[in-house]
């Protein structure tokens, strides 16, 4: 039986990258295991360089690459990357 969660949709399993910047406090009880690649779910991201660096996206643009808006300048909602910031 195929679910949501199988190894080859898995976030986790798709972007190990990405669960080493998941926020565990602000998106519990949700885990990167939880959703799907490229999902449209908002969630809270942490930058692994910097615990201040805090910033909701869609689990769908870090899918396709989005950084660290801190470390990497963008403004919010510039560009094609949505998120809002957190401090
Ligand atoms: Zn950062």
């Amino acid at each position: 039986m195929k679910t949501d969660t199988e190894e080859s949709h898995n976030l986790a399993a798709r972007c190990p990258h990405l669960v080493e910047e998941w926020d565990y406090e602000r998106n519990a009880p949700f885990k990167p295991e939880n959703f799907r690649f490229a999902s449209r779910e908002q969630v809270w991201w942490v930058c692994r360089k910097d615990q201040n660096h805090r910033w909701m996206a869609m689990i769908k643009n870090r899918s396709y690459g989005q950084k660290c808006p801190w470390c990497f300048g963008n403004k919010p909602y510039h560009g094609r990357f949505i998120w809002i910031p957190y401090n």
